[in-house]
């Protein structure tokens, strides 16, 4: 019997997991620079904490969360997504003492969805949140490290999309504007939009099926009808991203997912990847979730980007990858078994020496074990018989060329150095 992974999860090894180390250490890398300190939070949660954090109303809610009962009848949620938790943790430990909370989080979220390139069951994002501050210059700072994030990667066609969808204030006279404009079309609704009318009628905004979109585009927009203290907010937003030279562009139909957005949203996509699957990150203002989950009032703000998406962009891309894989490296070949502590002991020296290298454990013809180092891609072999052993002096054979090099690894040490520029 074959046992495969479960329909929308993978095994990530190989190519996929130098690319996802070499996006987790560049954002580490900024988010070190931004100030932001790291927080892990549980894989799961009460499943209270999503129906509250994120929105009942919303389709992860409603039909994508992977709930279960403890075996103590309690109900529990694999996380769907990386902010309701972070909420959750900077309320029980009032870790509100030090304004603004920055923290970044890495880690795999879970989502029953239909799987597809770049959109799994179990995916991995990095996120941050910052909690407490009002002011806009956060906004433009937290959009300017999505920003980095992709710009350090070496991606070049990207977009960032940026929106206001108002507040507690002068969202709901929007949404019934735009519930009056809806109303005579409904009929032409698809079913999901037809659904969506009375339980969360923003999201029409995101369906992506033709006649539904048609009815969009001429509606009226939340962004011409925020009020003037959000526009404010929003204008200030947009001036400081010219000020970093950030380029974006106002899109003003972006409504993102989330029930708990306020004022500023923000996505950024990416030109190379197909439309439907083009989000590489988002995220949006959260002014009133705090308060709503009975912590302090800290207007808020974060991000999360989608880890699997961006591996296939920079697979797409061929975004060069980590470079210890094109450091020059050793494969010890043994002539006989009796070397093999010696050879250990050789493996020991170069591994001090922060050599990648390995030996080998099955005693071949020359032939055919400098074979196996070049399938497993070492640019060096060295070759330890009678003569090495006693003597100490090793011939490293550069594979590409078979060039040869000899040195005394005891006498020498620092040799290796040179011989494997
Ligand atoms: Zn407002
Ligand atoms: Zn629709």
């Amino acid at each position: 019997m074959v046992i495969n992974s479960p329909r929308g999860t993978a095994d990530i090894f190989g190519d996929d997991i130098i690319c996802r180390n070499l996006i987790i250490e560049q954002a580490k890398k900024l988010f070190k620079l931004f100030n932001y300190s790291q927080i892990i939070t549980p894989a799961f949660e009460h499943t209270e904490v999503f129906d509250r954090g994120i929105g009942q109303s919303t389709d992860i809610v409603k039909k994508e969360m992977y709930t279960f009962l403890d075996r103590k009848g309690r109900s529990l949620t694999l996380r769907p997504e990386g902010t309701a938790p972070v909420v959750r943790a900077i309320i029980e430990h009032k870790l509100y003492s030090k304004i603004p909370v920055k923290l970044f989080y890495i880690g795999n979220m879970f989502r029953y969805e239909r799987p597809q390139k770049g959109r799994m069951r179990e995916f991995w994002q990095l996120g941050v949140e910052a909690a407490g501050v009002d002011n806009p210059v956060i906004d433009a700072e937290v959009i300017w490290l999505l920003a980095l994030i992709f710009e350090t990667l070496g991606f070049k066609k990207l977009k960032l999309l940026v929106n206001s969808v108002g507040c507690a204030d002068c969202r709901p006279p929007y949404i019934n504007i735009f519930k009056g404009y809806i109303k005579p079309h409904l009929e032409s609704l698809c079913s999901d939009c037809r659904e969506r009318y009375d339980t969360n009628p923003l999201r029409i905004f995101d369906c992506k099926v033709p006649s539904c979109a048609k009815i969009i585009s001429s509606s009226p927009k939340i962004y011409s009808n925020i009020c003037s203290s959000c526009a404010k907010h929003f204008n200030t937003v947009t001036d400081l991203l010219k000020a970093l030279n950030i380029p974006f562009v106002i899109k003003e139909e972006l409504v993102r997912g989330f029930d708990y957005y306020t004022r500023t949203i923000f996505e950024i996509i990416s030109e190379d990847l197909e439309s439907v699957q083009n989000a590489l990150g988002g995220g949006g203002r959260y002014d009133k979730l705090i308060e709503q989950f009975g912590g302090p009032p800290l207007p808020s703000i974060g991000f999360a980007v989608g880890i699997d998406r961006t591996i296939v962009l920079m697979k797409q891309l061929s975004v060069s990858l980590s470079k210890e894989d094109s450091q020059s490296n050793v494969f010890v070949i043994l002539l006989e078994r009796r070397f093999e502590k010696y050879g250990l002991e050789f493996l020991n020296y170069l591994r001090k020496c922060d050599i990648r290298s390995d030996i080998s454990f099955e005693i071949k013809k020359v032939g055919a074990q400098i074979k196996l180092a070049k399938k497993n891609e070492f640019t060096h072999a060295a070759v330890i018989g009678e003569d090495e052993a006693t003597s100490g002096n090793i011939t490293v054979k550069k594979l590409a060329d078979f060039t040869q090099n000899q040195f005394n690894w005891k006498k020498d040490p620092h040799k290796i150095y040179d011989i494997l520029k």
